[in-house]
């Protein structure tokens, strides 16, 4: 059997979220839980909004919550550059590997036929989407115009047949018609990856047998999937995790919850008492015990019992703990 390995990706754009914590908790349980690994990885490509204090928070919080991580920044073990931006001449080589094999085409559009096409199509009801106007370029005229001085975008190709089947380990099989999936960006125009692009690679290099995440990247795992496909690797697992909900079931949001774990650390609440609250969010103990500390968790975890309702945050609830 392959080792587990799972890993939580934040990316260091703000205040440590409870939501970063929650799936961190999941992913460090079930690793540990199967006597694997659990890594940290910063997804930081998007330069403008990452910065190295909302990094330095993030594991701050992590690490006051007891979720250590085996290998990435700051585990204190062999040093690996667990930090997007550091791996951009990876994320390159293997683009250049999808463009080389016909999986990944450069486009030079402007960001104003962009909007106009977008306009053009929601019009007509139609998918927002790139229109592949792009793809048919020969590699003469792609060195001419980059000769000249343009920029492209690498976007990956998509089946114009045909549909993707994800297996999530918690839900029935879901189909997607790859017509309805968008010829995403994998690599930016200044040489940065897009977020699919890199998630797919590292995860791969990483050995990263379990991606669990967030439901909100349900959509995202067509295009993860046919990566997987295009770079001949097998994909890993996969489990999309409920999100975490105000008490209206709406998202939780910071409007209606405090949202940085930073809040709670500040007010008084003890990590215990905050996993144990995180913990209960979609997950029961298996005689429904309430309280119960993180190795608890961990000795008693089965992630195929994770339930899918929609787990609210209350942060009245939490106050009272
Ligand atoms: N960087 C993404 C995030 O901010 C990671 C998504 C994933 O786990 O694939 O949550």
């Amino acid at each position: 059997m392959t080792k587990v390995r799972t890993r939580v990706a934040p990316s260091p754009t703000g205040d440590p979220h409870v939501g970063t914590a929650y799936i961190a908790l999941f992913n460090r349980v079930f690793a540990k839980s199967q006597g694997g690994e659990f890594i940290l990885r910063i997804e930081d490509t998007d330069q403008s909004r990452s910065t190295p204090e909302s990094e330095q928070s993030i594991m701050d919080s992590l690490k006051w919550l007891g979720l250590d991580w085996d290998e990435g920044p700051d585990c204190g073990g062999p040093h690996e550059i667990y930090r997007q931006s550091e791996r951009k001449e990876i994320y390159q080589k293997h683009c250049a590997d999808l463009v080389e094999n016909g999986h990944a085409f450069h486009c030079f559009c402007s960001t104003d036929r962009l909007d106009r096409l977008r306009r053009e199509q929601k019009i007509n009801s139609q998918p927002t989407k790139y229109d592949g106007l792009c793809k048919g370029l020969t590699k003469e005229e792609i060195a001419k115009r980059h000769a000249a001085g343009e920029k492209s975008v690498v976007r990956m190709d998509i089946p114009v047949e045909g549909e993707c089947i994800i297996h999530d380990e918690l839900r029935d099989p879901i189909a997607v018609e790859y017509k309805q999936i968008d010829m995403q960006v994998l690599l930016k125009s200044d040489g940065m990856p897009s977020y699919h692009l890199a998630c797919v690679v590292d995860d791969h290099l990483m050995e990263i047998s379990h991606v669990i995440r967030g439901e909100e990247w349900i959509s995202s795992t067509p295009k993860h999937l046919l990566l997987y496909q295009y770079f001949g690797w097998t994909p890993p697992k996969f489990f999309h995790l409920p999100l975490l909900r105000n008490a209206d079931k709406s998202k939780l949001s910071k409007r209606k919850n405090p949202t940085s774990v930073d809040y709670y650390r500040k007010m008084g609440i003890l990590p215990e008492a905050l996993i144990n609250y995180l913990g209960m969010m979609g997950w029961t103990m298996p005689k429904g015990e309430e309280k119960f500390l993180l190795q608890e968790m961990i000795d008693n975890f089965d992630i195929s019992r994770v339930s899918l309702g929609g787990p609210v945050f209350d942060v009245e609830k939490l106050e009272w703990l």
